[in-house]
């Protein structure tokens, strides 16, 4: 189908950006996700302000003591960046895994994020890293801690006006260890369930899903009952994932399945770290 007749302006900085921004204006990085709602005439905007190209949002860079990833740049490029391989290979062995080279040229991080799709990967990933998600409007910035970030089903923290800028990770402390597994969609390569689990140096863990229910989340009652790295403990802690979630079913997989699955991921995820 073709979209409804919209303008379009590609904006060269992050302030002549927002300065456009207003009623029934809608942002477009990489388009993967907004162009097909667009088509199939399911969103209607009357502007497109392009930001994929604002050289500040495309920058990935380490900034007092914190990995810093621009909201546009493309999953290819933190696949390729060498500061992602040096101190967050999870991210670059994950944006591998997501869709295929065309998305990966395209998509962005800070879309996904934005678009908060249920089955997208990021989402576990950086819950899992532990981030803080950096937003501008025309009033000033604010600094939203990842756990705070998705609220529900395509639901966000940002608000209209809002631009994600920056994704920031504290530098990982020496001996952290991360991991993404998932279970792929075969046509789309979403996650029908992605489990991400990083092991700190004190023994502790942050896990956390993706694909399991309406919005990613991390468990705290796995990273609770992960008292200790030997195979019995996290084989018990894995029984427990998504306990007390609403978990989703659709022709991809029913509830149950799902269930199973995600306590196999986690299982996977967690013996990773061993
Ligand atoms: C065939 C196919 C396969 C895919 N496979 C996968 C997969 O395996 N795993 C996966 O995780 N994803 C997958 N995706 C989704 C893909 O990663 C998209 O790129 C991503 O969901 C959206 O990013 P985008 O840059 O394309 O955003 P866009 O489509 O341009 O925008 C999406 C939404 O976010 C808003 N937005 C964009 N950038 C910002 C920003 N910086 N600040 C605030 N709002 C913003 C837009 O206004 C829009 O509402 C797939 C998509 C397709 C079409």
């Amino acid at each position: 189908m073709i979209s409804y007749p919209f303008e379009y302006s590609r904006p060269d900085t992050i302030e002549e950006a927002l300065d456009q921004l207003g009623d029934n204006v809608k942002l477009l990085a990489g388009g993967h996700s907004l162009i097909p709602a667009l088509k199939l005439r399911l969103s209607a905007p009357d502007k497109l302000v392009d930001i994929a190209r604002i050289p500040a949002l495309k920058e990935i860079k380490v900034e007092d003591g914190e990995v810093v990833i621009g909201g546009a740049a493309t999953h290819r490029e933190i696949m390729d960046s060498e500061i992602i391989q040096e101190h967050l290979p999870m991210l670059s062995k994950g944006a591998a895994a997501v869709g295929d080279p065309m998305i990966r040229y395209k998509g962005t991080m800070g879309g996904s994020l934005a678009h908060a799709d249920p089955s997208a990967d990021w989402p576990a990933m950086i819950l899992a890293a532990g981030c803080t998600i950096v937003v501008r409007n025309k009033t000033g910035e604010r600094r939203i801690g990842g756990d705070d970030f998705f609220t529900g089903f395509y639901s966000t923290a940002l608000e209209d006006g809002d631009i994600l800028t920056q994704i920031r990770f504290p530098i990982p402390a020496e001996g952290t260890r991360m991991t993404y597994q998932k279970f792929t969609q075969p046509a789309s390569r979403f996650a029908i369930v992605g489990c991400a689990a990083a092991r700190l140096p004190d023994g502790s863990a942050r896990v956390a899903f993706t694909g399991v229910a309406d919005a990613p989340f991390r468990d705290h009652t796995v990273e609770a009952a992960i008292t200790d790295w030997s195979e019995g403990t996290l084989e018990a802690a894995a029984a427990q994932a998504a306990e007390g979630q609403n978990i989703n079913a659709d022709h991809y997989a029913s509830e149950e399945y799902r269930l199973h699955l995600a306590r196999v991921y986690c299982k996977r995820a967690l013996m990773a770290l061993v």
